[in-house]
């Protein structure tokens, strides 16, 4: 071989590895690409119409008018569809599940049982269309598995934040040893999530960090299911809502609080939680000072209705049936003053309360409390996703972000009962939903 022929060669070489170089730069990552009839636009509250969204890996790669069909993209038609970013749940248990037996069961379960059947809440959760959820209350950090699981693709669910179990002082809304004998109680404390003084309380945000929770959960009122029998007084000093706030916050978390009161209200918004959930008699004054301070409200409207109707069938004790007959029905009030007064909603429902994916019940109570149904959608999108403190990655449809998508089959502005039939579902580019079935991909 000459020179000539070996430098020819070695250039010839060196040309066809840049061309194949080239060739996977210029490789398009594979593209699906999903053709919405019509597509909510949660920033804008409008609905636009039909749109062509490509997704790219995980996320959405941007968002067309009209329909466009892409050489050598999957495509997705979905006929006669309204397509909506991902729904957020902010207000769920997915490790719990009332029923008939749940009061004497309480104190014989296995732990694993309740994580056995979280898997199930889970996956009905997102065939439901809710891709995102918070759980705001669990037992011994259960859910902080099931979101680690869910993450690595071991169990089929929505992304879940959450809080871990909630704080509660001692005999408050979430002191599991309410009801029993003295001689099963024990003495809850700071590693049951249960304190008293704002040492304490402290203490029991810096364990749920260390835990892995992503937020906080606190009681500082009454409640309705617990055996206790105070629902709705206040039962924590402000002193003690405003250790937890500062220490979360330091910590990157963001608190919920659950209150029916109205000083429990007060109390919250003044010592600066992000939300207030059920905000049952939250007074005019509540309602002003949550507009100034920016304090998001989670109404979980439809849970009231159902545990006073569940009351009158003679599903709880009767301590607990008092309560709901009482705080249950007041709820749509509340949520058409709050709505009135200016107060900014995010989606939550109390999942776990009433049957796991039937999480859209709250739109049609929403809106027959007086919202526009592009409200509720907003609540349940871009707003619940601003709470979370996650708005740059889900909560609407548009490049970069987590390409959750999913489908009704109809106009939800028009008839809002069609979010009870979400027949598609993407989370993070993977179909798990389609046609109306669950797509197996595991
Ligand atoms: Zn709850």
């Amino acid at each position: 071989m000459n020179l000539h022929r070996a430098a020819f060669r070695a250039a010839l070489a060196l040309a066809s590895f840049a061309a194949v170089a080239a060739l996977a730069q210029e490789a398009p990552a594979p593209v699906t690409v999903v053709h919405c009839p019509s597509l909510f636009d949660s920033a804008a509250g409008k609905m636009l119409g039909p749109s062509t969204v490509f997704v790219s890996g995980n996320r959405f790669q941007k968002v067309e008018a009209g329909t466009q069909t892409p050489l050598g993209a999957t495509i997705i038609d979905l006929p006669g569809a309204t397509c909506l970013p991902g729904l957020i749940d902010d207000h769920v248990h997915l490790d719990d599940q009332l029923g008939p037996k749940s009061y004497e069961e309480r104190a014989q379960v296995n732990f694993a049982n309740l994580v056995l059947r979280s898997t199930l809440y889970a996956r009905r959760t997102l065939l439901a269309g809710f891709t995102t959820v918070r759980n705001v209350g669990d037992t011994d950090y259960d859910t902080v598995a099931l979101r680690q699981e869910i993450a690595a693709g071991t169990v089929i669910g929505p992304r879940i934040f959450t809080a871990g179990p909630a704080m509660s002082t001692t005999g408050g809304h979430a002191d599991d040893s309410n009801g029993l004998s003295l001689k099963l109680q024990g003495d809850p404390g700071p590693l049951q999530s249960i304190f008293n003084g704002a040492d304490e309380a402290r203490k029991v945000v810096r364990l749920h960090y260390k835990e892995g929770a992503d937020l906080i959960k606190a009681m500082p009122s009454g409640g309705v299911l617990d055996l206790g029998t105070n629902g709705s007084g206040p039962q924590m000093s402000e002193d003690e809502i405003r250790a937890i706030v500062e220490t979360a916050h330091d910590y990157g978390m963001k608190v919920a609080v659950h209150a029916h009161g109205a000083e429990a209200i007060r109390r919250s918004v003044i010592a600066g939680v992000d939300s207030v959930e059920h905000g049952t008699f939250m007074d005019d004054e509540d309602i002003k000072l949550m507009v100034a301070h920016g304090t998001f409200y989670c109404p979980t409207v439809y849970t009231g209705q159902f545990v006073a109707e569940q009351a009158k069938k003679g599903a709880y004790p009767p301590t607990v049936a008092a309560k709901a007959l009482a705080i249950g029905p007041q709820i749509m009030n509340t949520v058409t003053r709050a709505y009135k007064g200016g107060v900014k909603f995010a989606y939550g429902t109390d999942a776990g309360v009433y049957p796991h994916g039937q999480n859209w019940e709250d739109f049609i109570y929403l809106v027959k409390a007086g919202l526009p149904p592009a409200y509720t959608l907003q609540m349940a999108t871009i707003n619940a996703a601003q709470l979370l403190g996650h708005d740059d990655e889900i909560g609407t449809v548009a490049a970069g972000k987590y390409a959750d998508l999913v489908a009704v089959p109809g106009n939800p502005l028009d008839d809002i009962t069609v979010m009870s039939k979400v027949n598609f579902v993407m989370k993070a580019g993977v179909v798990y939903k389609r046609d109306g079935r669950e797509v197996l991909t595991q």
